[in-house]
């Protein structure tokens, strides 16, 4: 498949950086779009983190509801006529999501808008949307509180390490609670990590096969091989650049990013979804009997037991989070506090 340009990039900006998922390469395509007085079309979660449902954002106030990854099936209700709406009214549209859901829009609407960019991740699979509700309902009655936000990729620990973040009100003795779960613990996070809950077409994506986007972002995963120096600990994008649109656009905001040329063989080559669908299960179609049968306590007690690591796997992660916790008392900042700690580890070896 023909490409014009592979990068791994990260955005200047910290903040937003820490509220993405990956280098913050959509925010930064996104602002230069509402600075056309342009649209956004992406996936936030509902008022009730129940689901997840595509918005159209025309604020900067609002660009946060998009940041980050939602890991279930998105609803996209009647957002292809919309778009269509605004395109034909001379709006510059951004559109973004999945690989199937940028196919659909580019299908129905059935010709080229001068005036659009699509700008799809590189996805492993959507999770069941009737799972995800479940586990927030799950989540809520163990805590006797109601979910009001959710991030399915906290930085807190670290990107590579990252968990789910879930804030609660209304707990009994506390008015809003927050907890950090890791994703090694997290039981919907191993149903997805484990490809049990997928939908049906992810296991044979077509869109692997037909990219119809200008831009694809993604989790830079081999970036400690590909180009150490753009691995700070705090998120790298790996983007590819697939027409002269999208080479256009990504020039114009490469000023807001620190970024270095790779090939497309060094920035897939830790993420095997960017070409191939991943394997069926043979426990799926259980998996699903189960699901409308089962509770969701013991579904997780058939399907999600937590990962047991290593001894030194677990001491390595200790050290790691004391040498964190050190910094952050002595108060480095940032990236610099980040290659103190990297040259820490490297020293110790851990
Ligand atoms: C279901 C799913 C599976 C993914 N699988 C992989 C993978 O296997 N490997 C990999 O490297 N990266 C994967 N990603 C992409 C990755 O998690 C980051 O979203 C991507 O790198 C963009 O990060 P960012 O920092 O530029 O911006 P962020 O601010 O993190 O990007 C958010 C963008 O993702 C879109 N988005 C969020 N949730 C959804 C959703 N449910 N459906 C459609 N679009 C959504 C938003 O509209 C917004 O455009 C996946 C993302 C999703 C949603
Ligand atoms: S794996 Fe393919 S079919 Fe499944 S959500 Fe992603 S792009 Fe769509």
């Amino acid at each position: 498949m023909k490409l014009e340009k592979v990068y791994a990039c990260y955005s200047k900006d910290k903040d937003v950086r820490l509220s993405s998922s990956s280098g913050a390469v959509f925010s930064s395509l996104a602002e230069y779009v509402l600075n056309k007085n342009g649209i956004i079309y992406g996936v936030a979660m509902s008022e009730d983190c129940y689901s997840a449902e595509f918005i159209a954002v025309t604020d900067r106030s609002e660009l946060i509801k998009l940041r980050g990854s939602k890991y279930l099936q998105a609803k996209v209700g009647d957002t292809f006529k919309k778009v269509k709406v605004e395109l034909q009214a001379g709006k510059l549209v951004l559109f973004t999501g999945t690989g199937c859901q940028v196919n659909g829009l580019k299908k129905f609407l059935g010709k080229d808008y001068e005036n659009l960019i699509c700008m799809d991740v590189i996805c492993h699979g959507a999770p069941s949307p009737a799972l995800w509700r479940e586990y927030a309902q799950y989540q809520e009655k163990k805590s006797g509180g109601k979910l009001k936000g959710i991030n399915f990729r906290c930085k807190d620990e670290s990107w590579t390490d990252f968990g789910m973040k879930e804030v609660l009100e209304n707990i009994p003795e506390d008015s809003v609670k927050k907890f950090y779960i890791s994703k090694d613990k997290d039981p919907y996070m191993q149903m997805f990590l484990r490809d049990y809950c997928l939908r049906p077409s992810c296991y044979e994506c077509v869109a692997k096969k037909e990219k119809m986007s200008d831009l694809t972002v993604a989790d830079f995963w081999g970036i400690k091989e590909a180009a150490p120096e753009m691995n700070d600990g705090l998120g790298t994008s790996l983007v590819l650049i697939r027409t002269q649109k999208g080479k256009e656009i990504f020039n114009y905001i490469s000023c807001k990013m620190k970024l270095k040329e790779v090939t497309y063989e060094a920035g897939v080559k830790g993420n095997p979804a960017e070409y191939k669908s991943c394997a069926r299960p043979s426990q799926r179609d259980t998996f699903f009997d189960d699901m409308h049968t089962m509770s969701f306590e013991e579904l997780e007690g058939k399907y999600a037991a937590p990962i047991k690591y290593s001894l030194k796997t677990r001491v390595k992660r200790k050290v790691k989070k004391i040498i964190k916790n050190m910094l952050q008392v002595i108060g480095g900042g940032g990236r610099a506090e980040s290659n103190i700690e990297y040259g820490l580890l490297f020293v110790l070896r851990v």
